[in-house]
């Protein structure tokens, strides 16, 4: 019998940055991944402290930025790779009304320091944008899909990683212990993604489910070093291509991509890009979201070393190695989980 600290299930955003805890605090683990959801490879991985549409703050943004960045250069040393790329972003305004509002917002004391004041004046030909932009400050990409695959070649080298569908009928509680086919553990973390749905633990956990697509765009004359925000995103990737997206739709929960979605992603790109580009793929996942927009952070109700980190919802990259601290703290220095991110406010 294999014994470990903990076995994760699911290593998207939240598996791994729990991990991240995990190595940091010298704790031994396994891990478990089935690549049945996509949400952690496909993201746009931006980290952005303002929400584009209302002028307001995100949800602990700079509490969650300040933990977050130094792990994500943790995790670039440990991988060898690089994940966060800094840049900034441009909010596309359509009207004077936009541009008073965006004043507005940098006086507020929650936003100044995220908020740069100054209008910025379209000078691409490629851009419809007559009212200029709005820039936010202390923004960037983390390349999430480089940090699954960088992550997942890591834990497969040193032998604790298991490609396979977890088989929640195989995990058995002994002693305090969880048994789990060869492996024993003092904890379990389920950080399935939307995957939650088909564990019999927690799947009374109200996770809705936002399914999202992007496109990838070719457009060799656009030349933007900046992420812009109009009604959706257009993330530089460099080499002249672009992400651009994504949708929400709330009822097809599958991962595949559809026509639906590109031609909404197409109409609402032509709205401000006038500049030739060609598509050249497609992508779509399940954005873990729950009904109040909290995350999913706890213990089983019954089965007391048995736990939940999930509900990262749009924007995983902040929330991630925010909630995966939180949740670590609570297992093994008994600190109290915040009521707002604590899953027993929910029934399982
Ligand atoms: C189109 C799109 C764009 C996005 N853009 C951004 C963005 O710009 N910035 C941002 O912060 N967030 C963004 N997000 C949200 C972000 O992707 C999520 O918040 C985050 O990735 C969720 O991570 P997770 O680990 O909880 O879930 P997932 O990434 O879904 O990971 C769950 C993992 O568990 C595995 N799994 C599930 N069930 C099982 C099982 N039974 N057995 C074994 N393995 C299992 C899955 O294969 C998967 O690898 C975006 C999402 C989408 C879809």
């Amino acid at each position: 019998m294999k014994k470990v600290d903990y076995i994760i299930v699911g290593s998207g955003l939240a598996g791994i940055l729990f991990a991240e805890v995990l190595i940091r605090q010298n704790k031994s683990f396994i891990i478990i991944d089935d690549a049945s959801q996509q949400s952690s490879i496909v993201a746009g991985g931006l980290y952005n402290p303002v929400v584009l549409k209302r002028f307001t703050e995100v949800w602990k943004a700079k509490e969650q930025l300040e933990i977050a960045l130094p792990i994500y250069q943790h995790l670039e040393a440990l991988l060898q790779v690089k994940l966060d790329f800094k840049i900034p972003v441009r909010r596309l305004f359509h009207s004077v009304e936009e541009q008073n509002n965006w004043f507005i917002a940098s006086d507020k004391p929650a936003l100044s320091e995220f908020i740069s004041t100054r209008i910025m004046v379209n000078d691409n030909q490629c851009l419809n944008a007559d009212f200029g932009f709005g820039e936010v400050l202390q923004t960037g990409r983390i390349d999430t899909n480089t940090l699954v695959d960088a992550f997942v070649k890591l834990q497969i080298s040193k032998n604790q990683f298991l490609k396979e569908s977890f088989d929640y009928e195989a995990l058995k509680i002994v002693e305090n212990k969880i048994q789990y086919k060869n492996t024993e553990a003092f904890h379990i973390v389920f950080a399935e993604g939307f995957g939650l749905k088909q564990n019999p633990f927690f799947n009374r956990l109200p996770l809705n489910g936002a399914k999202g697509e992007f496109l990838t765009i070719h457009a060799p004359d656009l030349k933007i070093d900046y992420v812009l925000k109009s009604s959706i995103f257009l993330i530089p990737l460099g080499e002249d291509l672009y992400r651009v997206g994504a949708t929400y739709e709330w009822e097809d929960k599958s991962n595949d991509i559809t026509q639906k979605a590109k031609d909404e992603l197409l109409r609402k790109l032509k709205a401000f890009l006038q500049c030739d580009f060609k598509v050249v793929d497609q992508v779509a996942g399940i954005r873990p979201t729950v009904k109040d927009r909290r995350p999913l952070v706890g213990e089983h109700s019954e089965h007391k070393n048995m736990y939940i980190l999930n509900g990262l919802g749009t924007r995983g990259v902040m929330i991630a190695p925010y909630v995966a601290q939180k949740l670590f703290d609570f297992i093994e220095n008994k600190i109290p989980l915040e009521k707002e991110i604590n899953s027993n406010r929910f029934q399982e």
